[in-house]
């Protein structure tokens, strides 16, 4: 499973072998089957392939053997082609030879034996004047069983005499004039290809619903990596891959999304095991907004755990369904401006701008059980995944100490919201900066205190 998303990751990187992949897969090349091409120097082409990649026969032929050998496409045998050992030429004319001296004078006919002399030649050698006279000893040949017998249809040699009922094979190049036998021919099998139905399914999802939701998230204005390989963040400096993994900076936090997509391509559920492993990855990279991609779908127990670990499960056709339906994006494209705090009302307007529902003073309650107040409580749904952004405010006079920080981010934690901004008046001590850096809250110093009001 894993080797056929990676191969499919790579084939996704060569655009020749998705156009040709999906065509296929859309039915609208069913067979790719070979013609003969005398003109070529293979000697057979695909053009049908060759006309869609515009590419060269020889070019074609490669994709098409990769593609088979990595069970993306099945081969079939479609015929053999026989080249001129010197020449290479595929102009050959098949002569048929007396397996006894080789000499190509042979005729088939119906051949008799004539008793009295043993004779034994073709109908055409008795033959004369409406009767058949025996060319060996001028008798005629009166009665069928009595006189002579027939041994049926087989080929005479004209220059032995051999009689026979398979002739020889050989064979005639019409460019360079030799005569060579079938083993010393040169031979190349043709196969056809189709789309290994086994494989169907997995690449119909690779290429169609997974290619579309990365579509998706870059009109939600996310940077996407496929495969992406991350380790800078990782929290046991282990390195990890992520199957999508989809950025997004407003300008005042970075979205962080990390996709897992889990296949099983003989249909069997999903167990507890693979969501274990895929939470585990996006814990040690920080990541808090995770999806995974599912099919065909969990197992109860494993879905009850996605649940709990906040982990949006797309199964089945849920994907296809989900973006059948979402709305293409209205989001402003962000052009990344940092973002420049002038006063708090313009910050909620710029929050707004960005989509964001904000609440100001919002109540919340935490998972201990105790009712916390936010100063803002900001949220941004992206149709499948909704980012809660926490702003704290922090006024005081004679630089901010370390209590409030932690007590902002106890909140936060308890609240479960991850992105967090504090903006503070005039500015943080130096402990209580680390204090922030460590646990990812962005900090805004404000000189002027009035601005925060
Ligand atoms: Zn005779
Ligand atoms: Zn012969
Ligand atoms: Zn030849």
């Amino acid at each position: 499973m894993v080797e056929i998303v990676e191969l499919v990751h790579t084939m996704r990187q060569d655009s020749n072998v998705m156009k040709l992949v999906s065509k296929m897969l859309a039915g609208d090349i069913g067979e790719v089957k070979p013609t003969l091409d005398l003109s070529s120097e293979l000697g057979f082409a695909y053009p049908q392939v060759e006309s869609l990649l515009a590419v060269s026969s020889q070019e074609v032929l490669t994709i098409l053997g990769l593609l088979a050998d990595e069970s993306v496409l099945q081969r079939q045998f479609h015929d053999k082609l026989l080249f001129c050992p010197h020449c290479r030429s595929l102009n050959l004319r098949p002569i048929l030879i007396c397996p006894k001296c080789g000499s190509g004078n042979i005729a088939k006919g119906r051949v008799l034996e004539h008793f009295s002399c043993a004779n034994i030649g073709l109908e055409d050698e008795y033959a004369a004047a409406g009767k058949y006279i025996c060319p060996k000893c001028n008798k005629e040949l009166r009665f069928l069983g009595t006189d002579y017998r027939s041994l049926g249809v087989n080929y005479k040699c004209h220059n032995c005499g051999e009689i026979f009922s398979e002739a020889a094979l050989k064979w005639q190049c019409l460019k360079c004039s030799i005569l060579f036998t079938d083993g010393e021919a040169k031979k190349t099998v043709l196969y056809s290809y189709r789309i290994n139905e086994e494989q169907r399914h997995l690449l119909g999802f690779e290429l169609g619903p997974k290619a579309r939701f990365v579509e998706f998230l870059k009109s939600q204005g996310y940077e996407v990596t496929e495969r992406a390989k991350v380790d800078s963040v990782s929290k046991s400096g282990a390195g990890h891959t992520i199957d999508i993994l989809a950025r997004r900076d407003d300008g005042l936090v970075t979205y962080t999304i990390g996709v897992g997509i889990v296949i099983d391509s003989n249909g069997r559920e999903i167990g507890l095991e693979e969501v274990f492993r895929f939470d585990d990855k996006a814990y040690d990279l920080g990541i808090h907004d995770k999806v995974l991609l599912v099919m065909p779908r969990l197992t109860h127990e494993a879905k009850q755990f996605a649940l709990r670990q906040r982990i949006k499960v797309f199964e089945d056709k849920e994907l296809e369904t989900f973006l059948a339906s979402a709305t293409p994006s209205t989001r402003p494209q962000m052009k990344t401006e940092p973002f420049k705090f002038d006063t708090k009302a313009k910050l909620l307007e710029h929050l707004k701008n960005l989509g964001y529902e904000v609440q100001e003073k919002a109540k919340v309650q935490g998972r201990s059980g105790v009712e916390h107040t936010l100063d803002i409580l900001a949220y941004n749904d992206d149709g499948f995944i909704t980012h809660t952004l926490g702003i704290g405010i922090i006024r005081v006079n004679d630089g901010v100490n370390l209590d409030a920080v932690s007590l902002f981010d106890t909140k936060a934690y308890d609240i479960g919201i991850h992105d967090k901004v504090l903006l503070v008046s005039p500015n943080l001590s130096q402990e209580a900066k680390q204090f922030a850096q460590q646990q990812r809250i962005r900090v805004v110093e404000v000189e002027d205190p009035v601005k925060l009001v």
